[in-house]
């Protein structure tokens, strides 16, 4: 990167990443010694969903955060903890490190992060992404969230 005082070369000093997709670096000049620091930002995630019905449609961020933030409805969340998650989401979909991913893969992913969060945000969305056909598939659910949590203790 050229520097900004003389537009010679300049060499990274340092790195660290910020958050999960911000990286900082400490730049000098070869020529003027100045230092500078730059920040790359990871862009936003170019993904396509295939629906139910087999269409394709361009992932959109902010429908998925809808979604969520519904199934928060009046649920104790604090608003960084909820960007939080979001970006933890985000986070688990780039790893999938696909171009084209199901509706039902997604659900999936954002019921798993739910499960650790909130139990009834949890329920909610699973209800919705599932689509938990009859009561008795709920119960069954439920009985085997409680399972885990055992398990987890
Ligand atoms: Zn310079």
């Amino acid at each position: 990167m050229q520097c900004p005082r003389c537009n010679n070369n300049s060499e990274v000093i340092e790195t660290r990443s910020q958050s999960s997709f911000i990286i900082r670096r400490r730049r000098q000049c070869h020529v003027c010694h100045y230092r500078f620091t730059t920040y790359e930002k990871i862009a936003s995630l170019n993904l396509s969903v295939k629906k139910r019905n087999g269409n394709l449609e361009k992932f959109s961020e902010t429908k998925m955060t809808k979604g969520v933030k519904k199934a928060f409805t009046k649920r104790p969340i604090k608003k960084d903890e909820f960007e939080d998650l979001i970006e933890a989401i985000k986070d688990s979909l780039r790893l999938k490190k696909k171009k084209v991913i199901s509706s039902r893969a997604i659900g999936k992913i954002i019921v798993d992060h739910l499960k650790h969060k909130d139990v009834v945000a949890y329920m909610r969305f699973a209800s919705v992404y599932r689509g938990f056909g009859s009561l008795s598939a709920f119960e069954r659910e439920i009985k085997n969230l409680k399972k885990e949590q055992h398990v987890k203790k």
